[in-house]
């Protein structure tokens, strides 16, 4: 592992808070060394309280951040020699301790400190560093952990035997560092590595002297070894199993559905599928099978990760069975794994305070599939995606111990200990409220302009993630940046989609699924329209409104609708439609009679799929002109029809509404987002109009 200390960055750094963030963010940085939200840090300096009298402070790192992107604030000041004073006592419960800890904070708002603090403190050492490196683990989860350890680091580094974190950990660390005051750091059997000094550049610089030579060693025995032999697969090196790329994708978009309605049974969630090489030799390891249910590399992995995954076995089959026997047993070994959580709650629960007694969501958050990968669910993508992240580091401290010996992980009641650890899933609970569409995934069709784009803004605004499907690929890509700089998330994906060809909607709506694992709504809002009175009207120009204003919505409707059906977890599908349906006017033949189809379309959605909890509903702006590819070029001919210039057809589409007012985009994307929310969850079937009130085209 390489150093990435610049003495020219940290020498710009004034203080030594300043240099507990530099340092914070290197180690941050690299995820063989932490992954998300993992690890600690801390530097002892002296400060005034808010008397002004001079004190010790420890500033360490608080529940819940991550190091990668920390800030002085996220490191909050406690009062050292109020923290050393618990040395003496020989027990202390987490609730004390963090009561305790509480009360020594010098600024009373700042977040929680690190539910290592004591030992921060124990340990009479400037700057201090706790991470979970992949090759420390490597060591500390074998058998023959401890006498490894001694081979590589002799007595610089300390062994502690396992114990939860908390007092009884802090205090046998302190205990051993002041038995071995010259000791550079201890190493924390299934748990980590701390490392000391008496200032930044030395404590960093000791985690990655210590982690290198972790690696160098586990380097040298990887050459003498060799595994995860893909002995699952071959007898007598026939393949017996085993799918082809293309059957692979079709497996997981008949599958993903599936598996997400599993998974969503008490929230819904969002999948991530990862197929690395690093993910795919494990999974197609005859090893795997065994390996992975051992347990947690470390406890801190296991927030995210829980303590085991689901490895789901796959009866042996020639390849072109493999792919719907696979599928159901996807499926029935995810029930058969919360079924066996709940077992493994029941059996321990009684370790719980009798307040706190809930089990957790019981689905597995972790899927290894043979074959195809792995897949990993979350509240959002980004969640899904850390998660996978973290899971692969656990899979390499598995091989990296399965090299050296023979990995070994928690007891299942030491991990059930940290699995429902009321001190370790508070940090879950600092996670914001979600937003009203977060867990939600969509597609809004012609969103690259106007409308389609401000109701696309809109529902990312409000936490869904949104694929904006259209054909102006430009334009498309710079809304989803747009829009993604814009609410801070990555949560907008640009989707290529012709509305009017049946496998461009196929294939986004397949890519959708491969993204994200399912969808929740559709907004079907593509339309264009054509001037011209009936008799001058080309077929050509009457064929092409239908086919984007009729045939468009029938295609993207029909494809949601069979995913929604299939992944039974209700939906909404929301039409654009226009006041034209209800009021049409002249030279408008083309659209009014292609936008009523959509309509009646609409309205035959919500009839055949209300029972299955699918809702469609309609929203009927009228003279929306913002950003308006259709107002563009139509806008010269409406002029005409109505026998006004050009530059006066915004005010009189204005005047002619009762509340004389103009139409934005943005009042648009309001009634769609009413629509999908909860707000009317006993609404299908309906049109609401977004009009300024045309009283000719009240629904009626
Ligand atoms: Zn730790």
């Amino acid at each position: 592992m390489k150093s990435l200390w610049n003495p020219k960055e940290a020498a710009q750094c004034k203080d030594k808070l300043e240099l507990l963030v530099y340092r914070s963010r290197l180690i941050g940085s690299e995820p063989k060394l932490c992954v998300w939200g993992g690890g600690n840090t801390s530097t002892k300096i002296i400060r005034n309280d808010h008397c002004g009298r001079e004190c010790r402070a420890l500033c360490i790192k608080g529940s819940g951040s991550d190091l990668k992107s920390s800030t002085v604030k996220d490191f909050p000041p406690v009062r050292l020699d109020e923290l050393l004073e618990v040395f003496k006592r020989d027990r202390m419960s987490d609730e004390e301790m963090v009561d305790f800890v509480s009360r020594c904070l010098l600024e009373p708002k700042a977040p929680r400190p690190s539910i290592e603090v004591l030992l921060h403190a124990f340990v009479d050492q400037p700057d201090i560093d706790h991470t979970h490196a992949d090759a420390i683990l490597s060591i500390t989860n074998t058998r023959d952990g401890e006498k490894i350890a001694r081979e590589i680091f002799g007595d610089e580094l300390l062994w502690i035997s396992y114990v939860k974190p908390g007092f009884t950990l802090a205090k046998r660390v302190g205990e051993a560092y002041r038995k071995n005051p010259k000791a550079k750091g201890v190493i924390l059997e299934k748990h980590g590595l701390i490392a000391w000094g008496p200032d930044a550049k030395t404590s960093y610089g000791l985690t990655i002297e210590m982690v290198s030579r972790a690696e160098k060693y586990l380097n040298a025995a990887r050459k003498k070894k060799k595994i995860w032999s893909p002995s699952i697969f071959s007898r007598k090196g026939v393949l017996q199993y085993a799918l082809t790329s293309a059957e692979q994708r079709s497996l997981l978009i008949q599958s993903l559905p599936l598996i997400r309605k599993k998974l969503s049974a008490n929230q819904k969630v969002i999948l991530h599928v990862s197929r690395s090489p690093e993910v795919l030799e494990f999974v197609n390891a005859a090893a795997a099978a065994r390996v992975s249910q051992i347990g947690p590399a470390t406890p801190d992995h296991m927030l995210r990760t829980r303590r085991i995954p689901l490895y789901v076995h796959v009866s042996s089959a020639r390849s072109r069975h493999a792919a719907p026997l696979l599928q159901n047993q996807i499926v029935s070994q995810i029930e058969t794994y919360a079924q066996k959580h709940k077992r493994y709650f029941e059996k321990y629960k009684r370790l719980l305070p009798s307040n706190a007694q809930t089990m957790l969501d019981p689905y597995p958050k972790v899927i290894l599939i043979p074959g195809i990968g792995m897949i990993t669910s979350g509240s959002d993508l980004k969640n899904a995606k850390i998660t996978a992240e973290i899971y692969e580091h656990s899979i390499s401290v598995m091989k990296n111990a399965s090299t050296l010996d023979t990995y070994e992980s928690l007891s299942e009641r030491q991990a059930f200990e940290m699995d429902y650890w009321p001190m370790e899933l508070y940090k879950l609970s600092l996670a914001p409220d979600e937003a009203e569409f977060a867990r939600q995934i969509g597609l809004v069709t012609g969103a690259a302009r106007g409308i389609g784009r401000a109701i696309a803004f809109e529902l990312v605004k409000q936490g869904a993630h949104v694929f904006l499907g259209d054909i102006q690929d430009d334009a498309l890509n710079e809304a989803v940046h747009f829009i993604n700089r814009e609410t801070r998330s990555n949560r907008a994906f640009a989707l290529h989609f012709d509305v009017t060809n049946p496998d461009s909607v196929k294939k986004g709506i397949e890519k959708i699924i491969l993204q994200c694992g399912g969808i929740d709504f559709l907004v079907s809002n593509a339309g264009l329209a054509h001037v011209s009175p009936i008799d001058r009207l080309d077929l050509e120009d009457w064929e092409k409104s239908f086919a984007v204003n009729a045939t468009g919505h029938f295609l993207a409707a029909r494809e949601v609708t069979r995913l929604l059906k299939r992944q039974a977890l209700g939906g909404n599908l929301v039409f654009i439609g226009t006041k034209n349906v209800l009021a049409p006017g002249k030279d408008f033949g083309a659209y009014s009679a292609s936008k009523a189809a959509e309509a009646q379309l609409a309205r035959v959605l919500a009839i055949e799929n209300g029972e299955h909890g699918i809702r469609v509903n309609m929203v009927n702006p009228d003279g929306v002109f913002e950003d308006s590819g259709l107002w563009e070029t139509i806008g010269p001919s409406r002029a005409q029809s109505y026998g006004i210039p050009s530059q006066e057809l915004k005010t009189y589409y204005q005047n002619r509404s009762l509340m004389k007012t103009a139409v934005l985009p943005q009042d648009v994307a309001e009634a769609v987002s009413f629509l999908i929310s909860r707000k009317s969850s006993k609404t299908t079937g309906c049109i609401l109009t977004v009009d300024g009130g045309v009283k000719e085209a009240f629904p009626r």
